[in-house]
């Protein structure tokens, strides 16, 4: 088999966007399974739409995703240059021969010596393929019009311009959006004038939102472009695990998957026809298991920003590591660190009534005191609150929920949350006796 060979032509048109994440991570899972080679091309001939930035965007946050290239711009191999308006001689030469064999035309503009090229599209010709994801896909050339290939400021459209790269960079197989089916027989048309192999194509099907709608870059709905993910502090191993999941599935019901396991997996064999759905809960589901993963110095580490930024006081890195402890199971992104911490610190200690009615239903009273007299003694630590809460137990002979959730709503006001010892250790001496003092003054008030 001839070596597999690749490529990823984004045009530097905006930041880097979920749908091309995920073309230039099949593209990459394709090379990466098959040991072949994965290309990034800029096709930036559409001048008008470029923007400052939107290469260096697309080279940033795909290295952020985990994906390596090799051959770009920045990283030069024998095909290059690799940027579409650093090619411009070499399209020129094609569109010139076919001129000259009669396969093209130019067309002049209105009192000017400038002209564009149009291919002049043969008659009675079939364009047929195999496409790796839809089957057989056939088109006439009667359904096409004579199209220009160079426009009359010497720059090549894109449907001429893939050909010649696709052509002169050996890429074997090309998988790209649906929304490119219909350029496809223009593209093989420009194969055959040349006497060209055309590549494998595999078009990827659409991505839709929740309401089966086709994702489009203004729904507001969904956060799309990967930059605003790494802000969030979604991980680069879920959003990568995720983006795999739009169009391909895994032959296994396992799907968290490592890097490795999806490269060792892909198979273009799996890839959907059915459009995708963009399921933003099995985003946050991938993320949140991605980060329960993360040991507990990795995750203080990544989490500390986001407390910075909000003007966090952070007294000590134990404690840092703490808090991450503490809120690890329940993020969803890390930057949700700083909502967790403000709902869990807040200063206005107030009792749902059924939290109040538990406490009142278990005569909670002298459980509480117990556990505030020992708590006084105690040094606050981890272990230290850990032990006061079983020595209260055993004080008291109270077990299980009794004891733990009794003990829960009188210093921290919820039925249900994380490690009590941690958040009692965060929540610090004052703060936890001062609503253990409330509670018991207001149990008191019902007992009297
Ligand atoms: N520059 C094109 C795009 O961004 C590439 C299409 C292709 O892969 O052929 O849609």
């Amino acid at each position: 088999m001839q070596k597999v060979r690749v490529r990823y032509a984004p045009s530097p048109t905006g930041l880097l966007h979920i749908g091309n994440a995920r073309t230039a991570l099949f593209n990459y899972l394709f090379a990466r399974h098959y040991g072949g080679d994965f290309i990034i091309r800029i096709e930036d001939t559409d001048v008008a739409r470029n923007v400052k930035n939107g290469e260096a965007s697309q080279f940033k946050y795909l290295k952020w995703l985990g994906i390596n290239w090799d051959e770009s711009p920045d990283k030069p191999g024998a095909f290059g240059p690799y940027r579409q308006l650093e090619r411009l001689a070499i399209y020129q030469d094609y569109a010139n021969q076919l001129l000259e064999r009669g396969l093209a035309y130019k067309e002049y503009r209105e009192n000017s010596e400038k002209y564009a090229i149009r291919f002049k599209v043969p008659m009675g010709e079939v364009y047929a393929f195999s496409d790796l994801v839809r089957g057989d896909l056939s088109f006439e050339s009667k359904e096409v019009e004579d199209w220009i290939i160079m426009k009359d400021n010497g720059i090549p459209t894109y449907n001429f311009a893939v050909v010649i790269d696709d052509h002169l960079m050996e890429i074997t197989h090309v998988f790209r959006g649906e929304e490119h089916i219909t350029n496809t027989p223009k593209q093989i048309m420009v194969y055959r004038a040349f006497d060209w192999e055309p590549p494998l194509f595999g078009h990827m099907t659409i991505i839709v939102n929740e309401k089966k709608k086709k994702l489009s870059k203004r729904d507001k709905d969904v956060v799309q472009f990967i930059s605003e993910y790494a802000d969030m502090g979604y991980l680069p191993e879920a959003i990568f695990n995720f983006i795999a999941l739009l169009g391909w599935s895994p032959p296994t019901n396992k799907e968290i998957l490592s890097h490795d396991e999806m490269i060792e997996q892909f198979d273009t064999k799996r890839l959907t026809k059915a459009p995708s759905m963009f399921d933003k809960e099995k985003l946050a589901f991938i993320n949140s298991k991605y980060i329960k993963a993360l040991d507990v110095e990795t995750l203080a580490r990544l989490a500390k920003p986001y407390l910075e930024k909000a003007s966090i006081a952070i007294p000590s890195e134990d404690w840092l590591k703490l808090l991450a402890e503490l809120f690890q199971d329940r993020m969803t992104h890390i930057g949700e660190i700083v909502t967790l911490y403000h709902a869990f610190f807040h200063d206005d200690f107030k009792l749902t009534d059924e939290a109040y009615q538990f406490l009142v239903e278990q005569k909670s009273l002298t459980l509480i005191e117990t556990f505030k007299n020992l708590l006084e003694q105690s040094d606050m630590s981890v272990a230290s609150i850990e032990q006061a809460i079983k020595q209260t137990g055993k004080d008291t002979e109270t077990k299980g929920k009794a004891l733990w959730m009794g003990l829960r709503i009188a210093s921290t006001g919820d039925m249900h949350g994380p490690s009590l010892p941690v958040a009692l250790c965060l929540l610090g001496r004052e703060r936890v006796l001062s609503r253990l003092n409330d509670v018991i003054k207001g149990l008191r008030g019902i007992i009297s």
